[in-house]
């Protein structure tokens, strides 16, 4: 007859030592015990089969137990959020290292930075919009000769008015929604102070100077008494900012449906301070023509449902490639969309 006991410790030191404990619950030994019951004396049938099934319940609770250690040892916990499957070979990883923030992005968020520390609030444009907001709003009606110098691109489909949608060719297409957005400001006795810093599009014959995708940053002040003064004030304080040095700007007039007066400001050459004739970014005239700007026309605000006998503002619209080819000297617009590995890598 078999000892129970012996057996019992048989089959657990088996169960400790397999890597699939349950074929332990298979045993023949296991079998033949169980055969054994009905041959038992009719007195002692009933505590054999006890001790037979407590031996059987300890061999199951070692096996449940073993294959619990066993899953613990081969298989790490799983992280259900994880973006790939914790079970395959280890996923091959870049090393952060090896990218780096793109030029253009790096300098559009110390601009962002520089103009919310002075006060400006700011907003995203889009990169497809309607003439509505292109033209009309800006004091280009329809039919507006100035609309000529703006070609952009187009798509099929149209707009309400039956035009066709356009990829904006300068982010003052955001000047309507932002006035519109920011208007409660005014009552409350706060001006609107907003930059719009984006991408922008041209139908342009391409060369080192001109891209048909580029960036622009707008910038708009609406308030109380605001003058021509406080427009050249801000920008000047901006481009020592963003160029590190004092600096000095100059207007000369120009012509924008938008802006009446209207402005191109040149800075003074951040480099050679107008003391070197052969200087590449100045090209020896120490002066840089920069941007486009001016005081806000009266039918812009009005577009706006903004009074502008009792609100005047100024606005302004830079290139932001042009501000950093000349902080880094780049030499043509197109390395920036070139994807030149040994372009970016210098940055
Ligand atoms: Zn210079």
């Amino acid at each position: 007859m078999t000892d129970i006991d012996n057996l019992k410790n048989d089959l657990l030191e088996r169960v400790a030592a397999s890597t699939s404990p349950a074929e332990v619950l298979r045993a023949p030994e296991l079998k033949a015990l169980y055969a054994e019951i009905p041959k038992q004396e009719p007195a002692e049938r009933r505590a054999y089969g006890q001790r037979v099934n407590e031996l059987k319940l300890a061999v199951e609770a070692a096996v449940a137990d073993r294959e619990n250690k066993l899953s613990e040892k081969t298989l790490p916990p799983i992280d259900v959020t994880a973006p790939f499957d914790m079970n395959a070979a280890q996923p091959a990883l870049l090393p952060a290292g090896k990218g780096s923030t793109h030029p253009l992005m790096r300098e559009m968020h110390t601009i962002e930075d520089i103009l919310y520390r002075m006060g400006f609030m700011v907003e995203d444009s889009r990169e497809i919009d309607d003439q509505y907001h292109m033209f009309e709003t800006l004091n280009f009606p329809k039919g507006h000769p100035a609309r000529d110098d703006y070609d952009t691109f187009m798509t099929v489909e149209t707009d309400k008015d039956g035009e066709p949608l356009i990829a904006p060719a300068h982010t003052s297409t955001m000047q309507n929604r932002t006035l519109l957005k920011y208007k409660n400001n005014l009552e409350k006795d706060e001006p609107i102070a907003v930059v719009v810093p984006d991408r922008v599009f041209r139908n342009e014959d391409l060369d080192a100077r001109h891209e048909h995708t580029f960036h622009q940053f707008e910038g708009m002040y609406v308030g109380k008494n605001i003058n021509v003064g406080m427009l050249i004030a801000t920008l000047q304080t901006f481009l020592q900012e963003y160029y590190g040095k004092e600096l000095q700007v100059r207007t000369n007039p120009f012509y924008f449906p938008f802006t009446e007066p209207s402005f191109e400001i040149a800075l003074s050459c951040p480099f050679c301070e107008g003391n070197n004739k052969d200087c590449k970014v100045c090209s020896g005239e120490g002066w840089i023509e920069l941007l486009g700007c001016g005081m806000i026309h009266p039918n812009v605000l009005k577009a706006a449902g903004i009074d502008p006998n009792e609100y005047t503002g100024f606005a302004w619209g830079c290139g932001i490639e042009r501000l950093v080819m000349m902080k880094y000297q780049i030499e043509d617009i197109r390395h920036f969309e070139s994807a030149k590995l040994d372009f970016l890598r210098q940055f």
